[in-house]
């Protein structure tokens, strides 16, 4: 039987990472899924920002007040581990180290970690690409197989990925290649790195647009993994337009408010549901 819980959280030193270990540490008590204590792996590329993000918690005075922290009598603890999410020895260090530590296995892994680059070309395309989509899913590739019957697996894509912006050919691709194999979503991903090399991305469909690209890849791949698997609950979902560093100062919504999906997702009874694309709590058109 399950003694505790295990959960963890990419990109999580700030913005709506952050967030999500907050509200997973709040939300968890009253969980259905509540089983014993529960360790947050707060995850950043970055040891010291990290460290200081694991501070910025211990200190919360919503945390404080709802003793949620074993230091305040709780028994959550967070903790920092480095995860560099564009690095493939950094997520195989990450999952040799929750193997390790965690035979049993875990039980929530929220692919957060993403990036979103000013301008569109060649170099754009291929860092946010080899961050959004090929280390997102090498990550979900590499833990997913730790993940315990009933646990859940939820990737943090966005709207920006949602379909209407491609050619009828385009979507129809993308909705055979999520329906299908990751290897499809992968080779839609390297269709677009050679048209932007060719300069003819537009003529064949797609936006020029190197972000929008790489969240529909997510959205593609995480359905794919998910009709391939009946053990785990597998989603995709959009935040929303949050207010972090990533927009700007222009987002509407608060991180917390950002954070209510993602953690629905991962601590609700959500009636099975995997392979769905959400926002605001419920499946969306993708
Ligand atoms: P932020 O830029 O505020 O935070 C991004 C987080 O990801 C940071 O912790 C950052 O770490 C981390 N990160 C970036 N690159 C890497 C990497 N290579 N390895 C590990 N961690 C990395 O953005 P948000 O909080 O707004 O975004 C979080 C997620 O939500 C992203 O996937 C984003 O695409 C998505 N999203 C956001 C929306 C919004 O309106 N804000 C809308 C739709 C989706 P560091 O501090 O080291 O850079």
């Amino acid at each position: 039987a399950v003694q505790s819980r295990v959960a963890a959280v990419t990109g999580a030193n700030k913005g709506i990472g952050l967030a999500i270990v907050r509200n997973l540490a709040l939300t968890y008590p009253s969980s259905p899924l509540r089983q014993g204590p529960l360790t947050i792996y707060l995850c950043a590329r970055s040891a010291s920002r990290g460290a200081e993000a694991v501070k910025t918690l211990e200190n919360d005075p919503q945390l404080k007040q709802a003793r949620v922290l074993a230091q305040h009598g709780g028994d959550t603890t967070i903790t920092f581990h480095q995860f560099d999410v564009s690095d493939q020895s950094s997520i195989h260090n990450f999952r040799d180290f929750l193997r390790n530590t965690h035979p049993d296995g875990i039980d929530i892994l929220i692919n957060n970690a993403g990036i979103a680059m000013d301008g569109f070309n060649t170099e754009v395309v291929k860092q946010t690409l080899a961050t959004n989509y090929y280390g997102t899913l090498e990550a979900t590739q590499s833990i997913l197989p730790l993940i315990r019957d009933g646990g859940r697996l939820v990737n943090v894509s966005s709207m920006a990925g949602k379909l209407n912006k491609y050619s009828p050919e385009l979507r129809h691709a993308f909705i055979a290649a999520s329906k299908s194999q990751v290897a499809d979503c992968t080779s839609l991903m390297q269709d677009f790195t050679k048209a932007v090399q060719d300069g003819n991305e537009k003529e064949l469909g797609w936006p020029s647009a190197a972000y929008a690209v790489s969240k529909a890849g997510t959205t593609a791949f995480t359905k794919a993994i998910a009709a391939q698997n009946n053990k785990v609950l597998i989603n995709a979902c959009c935040p929303g337009y949050v207010n972090t560093d990533m927009t700007k100062g222009n987002g509407v919504k608060t991180p917390d408010q950002g954070a209510k999906t993602p953690v629905m997702l991962a601590l609700d009874d959500i009636n099975g549901s995997s392979g769905g694309f959400w926002q605001s709590e419920k499946i969306i058109e993708w």
